[in-house]
């Protein structure tokens, strides 16, 4: 969605990387073995669909493999191209990086348009691309792990690990081949809300740090902070969920396909989400104001600016014209290199994409380790906790009866202390911690350096220099 003379979407994500490694001592060859895409694999492919063959074509994209398996996301979309995968690809490698999980960077694609096909032809489509992408070891649990991306979700994962196992049936590790699969097939608690709750901990992070939210003019806590989401997909309607029921922040604004709703009072996120489920769109939803012209809402007065939809929204286009202090890329690449200069020159902070839409990968990355722990996750921990859980209470009603004070340890609290690490409750906890201990290598890298002026560039630096130094260890 680029506007002309602006780069694509590839070179956008290269130029940014570039910024970063001019402030960084890499040798010219490692910095171009980092940057550069390893390999894209395109296929095109036919399914016998309504009495004629239809033609498809997909991508998966290979941009590092410093680390094994490589990992990233799936998309349906209409507009998927190489470019675009290729960008999406390098962003995986720096996210990975950036938080730590052990993967190199991947993603794929299919130009499709999801919404045109029934169930049962998606799934056809689905275990087709699949089928191209195992034969090549393109989704394999030790190589390249795909997960849920924009117009795919649990269903087409579960279509995916069922393929790979039909295929391989005498690998044990088969459900580690993909991530983001609903739980009764392999799947974690927590996955499909991970990227929204992430956003959500990036934010409250943020908001920990007075210096960082003065940097934007802003102060206090989530409480009460203005904000306007673009997209209420999966991640812009879990994100603007959980902001607004858990931390009171106002969804004044809700930008969807066919326009936007206004409403200063607060926008209520779940209602929104069910009338679009019924309605197919946003318009005509009671108790707030339309605006058809949607994007126009990006530029309205609000506290934070969460686009969390597709690539290349805020563009020379309309960069000037954003007026939110604090821009959070719930998206991957939402802001154009260019705009991302015109925004840094306003003082506009913008917390990157890399950091802030980390928490889908961050619990894939559970998943896959306990498919291949082939125990739910967590149950060693909790076995233990449970266990010395257990000796506490015998011991308060020890001492209670020795000294005959007649406590009792209320049934229900009882029950909650001896079983309160459920799967879900290791996941977030996990990803908070993971969330808050890399804004803390990006931010340490933003303070303390004089010549680094932002979040975005903080955060390729850490990512860069991890994936230099992996590169490094390996003789390279
Ligand atoms: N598609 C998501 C992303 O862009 C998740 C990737 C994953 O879980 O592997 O980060």
């Amino acid at each position: 969605m680029a506007v002309q003379n602006e780069p694509s979407f590839r070179a956008s994500v290269d130029l940014m990387f570039e910024r970063a490694v001019r402030l960084m001592d890499l040798s010219p060859g490692l910095e171009q073995k980092i940057r550069v895409c390893n390999s894209t694999y395109t296929v095109r492919f036919g399914v016998r669909l309504r009495g004629k063959i239809e033609t498809f074509t997909g991508y998966r994209s290979v941009h590092s493999e410093h680390m094994e398996p490589v990992k990233g996301g799936i998309r349906y979309a209409t507009n998927v191209n190489q470019d675009e995968v290729e960008a999406l690809a390098a962003l995986m490698t720096y996210k990975c990086a950036l938080v730590e999980t052990p993967f190199g960077g991947s993603k794929g694609g299919l130009c499709i348009d999801p919404r045109a096909w029934d169930e049962h032809e998606l799934e056809l489509i689905t275990r087709r691309f699949a089928y191209e992408l195992i034969k090549r070891d393109l989704i394999h649990p030790a190589q390249n792990v795909p997960a849920p991306d924009m117009g795919t979700g649990e269903r087409e994962m579960a279509w995916i690990a069922d393929q790979y196992a039909r295929m391989n049936t005498t690998d044990i590790n088969a459900k580690a081949c993909v991530t983001g699969k609903p739980p009764h097939a392999g799947g974690i608690q927590g996955r499909v809300e991970a990227t929204g709750r992430g956003v959500q901990y990036a934010l409250r992070e943020f908001f920990r740090h007075k210096e960082d939210k003065a940097q934007a003019g802003l102060s206090g806590d989530l409480d009460g902070k203005r904000i306007i989401v673009q997209g209420l997909g999966n991640v812009g309607y879990h994100a603007a969920k959980f902001l607004s029921e858990e931390d009171g922040a106002k969804i004044i604004g809700i930008i969807e396909r066919d326009g936007a709703l206004v409403s200063e009072a607060g926008l209520p996120v779940e209602e929104v989400k069910q009338w679009i489920a019924a309605h197919g769109g946003v318009k005509g939803f009671p108790g707030a104001d339309y605006i058809p012209e949607g994007s126009t809402v990006l530029e309205a007065a609000c506290d934070i600016l969460i686009p969390a939809a597709m690539e290349g929204v805020i563009n020379l286009g309309n960069a000037d014209r954003i007026r939110a202090p604090l821009i959070v890329e719930a998206a991957n690449g939402p802001i154009t290199y260019g705009a991302d200069e015109i925004l840094r020159r306003k003082g506009t902070v913008i917390i990157p994409d890399m950091y802030a839409n980390a928490g889908g990968v961050t619990v894939s990355y559970f998943e896959w380790v306990k498919n291949l722990s082939h125990i739910r996750f967590g149950r060693m921990q909790r076995r233990a906790e449970e266990a010395r859980s257990r000796l506490l209470v015998e011991e308060l009603e020890r001492l209670s009866s020795d000294k005959g004070l007649g406590w009792t340890l209320a049934d229900d609290f009882k029950e909650r202390f001896l079983t309160g690490s459920d799967e879900l409750a290791l996941v977030r906890s996990g990803l908070d911690d993971t969330m808050r201990t890399a804004y803390q290598s990006m931010r340490e890298v933003w303070h303390s350096r004089n010549d680094v002026e932002d979040l975005r560039v903080a955060a390729y630096i850490v990512a860069i220099d991890r994936v230099a130094k992996t590169y490094r260890s390996k003789g390279l």
